[in-house]
């Protein structure tokens, strides 16, 4: 009896070694070789999450001089659509993810055909166009704000509705931090930059009175799992990210709500990596704005004061590992530092940040050799545990820059 007691057990603990080493062997080992399409501040942290974890990284970016090809074990310095520099990529990369949305989707296309690469171009190509994204999230039955399609300037010839202005024009392709933006207050106005441009495509989006903004990031592994930060608080400046605030300071419904909508677009692209998606708070209703299909800005909170980061998460869901529980250990602002802070008195400095160096703040700068104005140059993320305390410490930080 107890022989095949010991027989059996010892087939049980068998079956165990077999079907977790068949989990396991799913997971991508360290210190394999992964890919980063896009090589600004984003791909650099990516980059270090990957190192940290034990594996190597290729970055891929046309700029000789990007962040993340410079501290990258390898950086394949060519154009997205360089099929020869892509095919490289496919032979030394294990699995492949990106940091920037504007990376044509037939690239991500020609990749995933032959390497593990994730988010999947059908997502990007959805998430890349405006007019594509807002189709793609009405037909979820996800609110969203009232806006116009523009596919050529001359469709739009015929467009009478005022009811829609002031608004704001939007390029559906290559817009990030408030570029390829136009307030216009009318149909002549609209059609003036029409007129102007080289793009063909626009999306016409009522102005709303927000409230507030807000963002949720999330990470989705390849078996649907998902992990959500905490909701961000965020402020704009023209456009462009300034301050965020963790948690956000609204409704426990509202949060609910939004992380609700999060996830069924993250599900409903068979989105793997991390995505986030930015809301706007009108009347006390939400309104989703759009998608980013990337770590996020506003998501760097997560570097210092979450166990876990969304570049962390990203490595995971790349490597088909489990995904961590977030905790937050922190609450945290952060505040962006944009190319005018180098350029201020109309010569090029880089700040002292020695001096504002301090418990609980931290500073990243991302290594860019050129400010300019309105280009993320780094961050500063304080942590603590009163949120009005640590947004007063932010905006002390700014000031002591602003007047160094
Ligand atoms: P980007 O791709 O540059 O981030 P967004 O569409 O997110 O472009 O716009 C940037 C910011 O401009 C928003 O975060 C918000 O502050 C403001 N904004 C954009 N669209 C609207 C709108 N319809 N109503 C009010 N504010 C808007
Ligand atoms: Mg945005």
């Amino acid at each position: 009896i107890r022989l095949s007691l010991v027989g059996s057990e010892m087939c049980i603990r068998d079956r165990y070694e077999t079907r977790k080493l068949i989990t396991m062997s799913k997971v991508i080992k360290t210190p394999s070789m992964l890919g980063m399409l896009g090589g600004g501040q984003l791909g650099k942290f990516f980059v270090e999450a990957a190192h940290r974890m034990g594996y190597q990284v290729t970055v891929f970016d046309p700029d000789q001089e990007s962040p993340a090809g410079k501290i990258a074990n390898d950086h394949i310095c060519s154009s997205f659509s360089d099929k020869s520099a892509l095919e490289i990529m496919i032979n030394n990369c294990k699995a492949i993810s990106t940091e920037f949305e504007n990376i044509p989707s037939e690239t991500i296309k020609y990749l995933e055909e032959k390497v593990r690469t994730h988010p999947n171009s059908e997502a990007i190509s959805i998430v890349q166009r405006r007019i594509k994204e807002k189709e793609f999230i009405k037909g979820l039955e996800l609110p969203i704000g009232p806006y116009e399609p523009i596919k050529s300037a001359e469709l739009f010839s015929d467009f009478e509705d005022n009811k829609i202005f002031p608004a704001i024009l939007k390029q559906s392709k290559f817009g990030y931090d408030g570029k390829g933006q136009y307030h216009v207050n009318s149909v002549s106005e609209t059609k003036a930059v029409l007129n102007d441009s080289n793009e063909n495509e626009f999306v016409l989006e009522k102005k709303l009175n927000l409230d507030k903004e807000i963002s949720v990031v999330l990470s989705r592994s390849s078996d649907g799992v998902s992990k959500i930060f905490p909701v961000i608080e965020n402020q704009h400046k023209e456009g462009i990210l300034d301050l965020s605030i963790i948690p956000a300071r609204v409704n426990d419904d509202l949060k609910k709500e939004a992380v609700a909508y999060a996830l069924k677009i993250a599900n409903n692209l068979n989105y793997v990596g991390t995505i986030a998606v930015e809301f706007f708070i009108s009347n006390d209703k939400l309104y989703i704005n759009e998608v980013a299909p990337r770590p996020h800005n506003s998501g760097h909170f997560s570097l210092d004061a979450c166990n876990v980061s969304q570049f962390d998460q990203q490595v995971l869901c790349l490597t088909n590992d489990n995904l961590l529980d977030i905790i937050l250990e922190k609450n945290a602002v952060m505040l962006n530092l944009l190319g005018d802070l180098w350029l201020k008195n109309g010569e090029v400095k880089t700040p002292n940040f020695s001096e504002i160096e301090g418990p609980s703040i931290n500073i990243h700068l991302y290594g860019k050799n050129q400010p300019r104005a309105g280009r993320k140059m780094g961050h500063i993320t304080v942590v603590g545990e009163n949120t009005e305390d640590l947004i007063i410490k932010a905006e002390e930080i700014r000031s002591k820059l602003w007047e160094m």
